[in-house]
């Protein structure tokens, strides 16, 4: 039976990909369903509770950039907010928040249900209906069809997941939900590469029988980041500490104890696990020499009394994970109120999608999130978006929607799986991006939110916000480029004192904020020069753009270099062997990965510079 009228586009799954992506494509005017196993786990954190960090803070920034959820649940339901490397330049710096799982869950779903043009049905989808190599529909659990042009797969860790603890193991997507067994047997038997993935998880414990007196206490910051270009303070919830141990010899020795009955260690895990969130038990035997490892303790949520401890991720017996645990200072009484597991899955080269997540068998057929190799809620919903707006495109008959590695980390990330693909888990980190200092946290709504405008991504009031941000911020790069500042002037005995050098000439306020000791908020608390900009934002996007315009001009005019081969095509038949000078190795990569451009070609793992100059002389010779 088919239910409702045809969509234009079905997403499966209400994960941080699924969400994004029916929020995505419904803000753009696609009468859009969002099907999912369960409604009440829509936006459920299946692991750490946290969003934000290095690289995927800056992932969050670009989603709220264009209009995402991510970011305002995140500042309706953090609990602990933090600029990472706040020392440090602008490029690597990184806001993350302690999640309350249930608040930020509840945010979700009320942007969700209060989304125009979206509809929610609670079913397991078994099947998809593909007519002619072109998606028709989705087919749920009790038989029920449902119609649409474009469907996203956003099904997370579900498709054919095993749950492993020690030797035990049982089908499961997460703990607590069921697999998706009949979609994983339909796509396997579709003409995608397919292959196997790990992740896993701490065990939880109760914050009831955990001494917090040993422990050191690590508090948010003060002022608060906020997270979203829309969001304030007063959004968030009351905020609380986490704290932190360490694991001892004594740990490391029960884990290594343990070993031969470990999923992992005897070989039943075959899949390859997220190489920067190792198990507490690979980490001990890949730093033999550490006799210590840090543990984040996190409360999962101002009502809840289970505590994350971050950095203990386990798949060992559960009487291993009982004795480890208490050998930890400050856990010696725990309880453990959920074991932690690994997860077994099944995910599809993302080689096999198209840059806009499209996949190239199947038109209309979109996937995203950690079905295409990657993990974490930022990468997730990062890939949810584009593809939920892409899904929209196709079906408005419009252009895709594509963003460059020099514009976003959602470009990075999209071009390094389309291109790459990823042989583990995924995550986003500011080394994977040429151009770190082009893509800042602070100015992802410079780089990204009028192109969301131009598409339909963002709505009335976030582009009205944006344009007075522009304009306040415009209007005082002005007036400091056309104050000035002479030896005479009443500000110069407050001044002087916090300068290297004197002012012995006339100087604009510019110039002065672009020397290395001062900083646009010292200059504007002297009377004569000040108020200037209140909105602490747009007065941080003014000091950035005044200090960084040296280097963020070097790095563009690199990019327009560079920018002049980055679409030369290569031809989907070229023959790599014939370029002298090349090894077999880069020929042989060159001719599995078959790229479009010689931009991409420059991208593949193991390709050289050297490489992409021998092939622009052959190009140039026999174009
Ligand atoms: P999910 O959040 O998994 O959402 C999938 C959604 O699809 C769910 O709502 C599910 O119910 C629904 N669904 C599935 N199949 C169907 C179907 N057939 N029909 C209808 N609905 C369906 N990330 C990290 O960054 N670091 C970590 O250390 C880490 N550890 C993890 C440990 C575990 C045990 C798990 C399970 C995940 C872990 N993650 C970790 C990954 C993180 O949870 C995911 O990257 C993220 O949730 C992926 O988002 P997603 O939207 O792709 O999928």
């Amino acid at each position: 039976m088919f239910y409702q009228q045809p969509f234009d586009v079905i997403v499966v799954g209400g994960g941080h990909a699924g969400t994004e992506a029916a929020l995505a494509a419904a803000r753009m005017g696609a009468n859009t369903l969002l099907l999912t196993h369960n409604i009440e786990t829509i936006g459920q954190m299946s692991c750490n509770p946290a969003i934000g960090g290095i690289g995927k803070g800056h992932l969050v920034k670009e989603i709220d950039a264009l209009g995402g959820a991510m970011a305002l649940a995140i500042d309706q339901g953090g609990i602990q907010f933090r600029t990472l490397n706040s020392s440090k330049g602008p490029a690597v710096r990184a806001t993350r928040a302690q999640a309350d799982r249930t608040l930020y869950r509840q945010a979700i779903r009320k942007i969700v249900e209060n989304q125009p043009n979206l509809t929610l049905f609670q079913q397991s989808c078994d099947d998809v209906i593909i007519e002619n190599n072109r998606i028709a529909g989705v087919v749920t659990q009790m038989g029920l069809k449902f119609k649409a042009k474009s469907v996203v797969l956003t099904v997370g860790t579900f498709l054919g997941g095993t749950i492993h603890i020690g030797l035990e193991n049982y089908r499961g997507g997460r703990a607590g939900d069921p697999p998706s067994i009949a979609l994983a047997e339909r796509l396997r038997a579709l003409p995608f590469r397919v292959d196997r993935l790990k992740t896993g998880t701490p065990a939880r414990l109760d914050a009831r029988t955990l001494d917090y007196s040993v422990m050191q206490p690590q508090p948010g910051d003060a002022p608060t980041p906020v997270f979203s270009f829309m969001g304030s303070r007063e959004m968030h919830p009351q905020q609380i500490s986490c704290y932190i141990t360490h694991t001892n010899e004594r740990t490391h020795d029960i884990i290594r104890s343990g070993l031969d009955r470990s999923p992992m260690y005897t070989g039943v895990i075959e899949g390859i696990g997220p190489r920067y969130c190792p198990s507490i038990e690979d980490k001990i035997n890949r730093f033999a020499d550490k006799s210590s490892h840090q543990i984040f303790v996190e409360p999962e949520g101002l009502n809840s009394i289970e505590v994350y401890p971050n950095g203990i991720s386990t798949s060992l017996p559960f009487d291993v994970q009982v004795d480890l645990v208490r050998s930890i200072r400050g856990f010696e009484n725990a309880h453990i109120v959920r074991p932690g597991y690994a997860i077994e899955y099944d995910f599809f080269d993302p080689r096999d999608l198209k840059q806009t997540l499209e996949t190239k068998f199947i038109e209309g057929l979109y996937f995203a999130g950690q079905i295409n190799g990657t993990t974490g809620y930022e990468e997730a919903g990062a890939q949810g978006l584009i593809a939920g707006a892409n899904a929209a495109l196709r079906v408005q008959q419009k252009d895709p929607f594509l963003l460059r590695r020099d514009q976003a980390y959602m470009g990075v990330l999209i071009d390094d799986l389309a291109t790459m693909g990823t042989k583990e888990p995924y995550r986003m980190f500011t080394s994977r991006a040429e151009y770190r200092l082009l893509l800042r946290e602070d100015n992802a709504d410079i780089r990204l939110t009028a192109v969301g405008r131009e598409i339909g991504l963002v709505d009335d009031d976030r582009w009205a916000a944006f344009n007075a941000k522009l304009e306040a911020v415009e209007r005082e790069q002005q007036r400091l480029r056309s104050h000035w500042v002479h030896p005479d002037h009443v500000a110069v005995p407050e001044l002087n004192p916090m300068l290297k050098n004197p002012v012995n000439r006339e100087h604009t306020l510019e110039e002065l904020i672009r020397r290395p000791e001062m900083t646009y908020s010292a200059l504007m608390a002297i009377d004569s020069l000040g108020p200037g900009l209140t909105d602490p934002i747009a007065a941080e996007q003014v000091e950035i753009q005044i200090k960084y315009a040296g280097y963020i001009t070097r790095q563009l005019e690199e990019i327009a270099k560079t920018q002049r081969h980055e679409n030369t095509l290569l031809p989907m038949d070229f023959n790599y062997s014939q370029i002298s000078g090349l090894s077999n190795e880069v020929v042989a990569k060159l001719s599995e990965a078959r790229p479009e451009t010689v931009g991409k070609a420059a991208r593949i793992s193991g390709i050289t510079p050297a490489a992409i100059s021998l092939l622009l002389v052959y190009l140039k010779k026999h174009g």
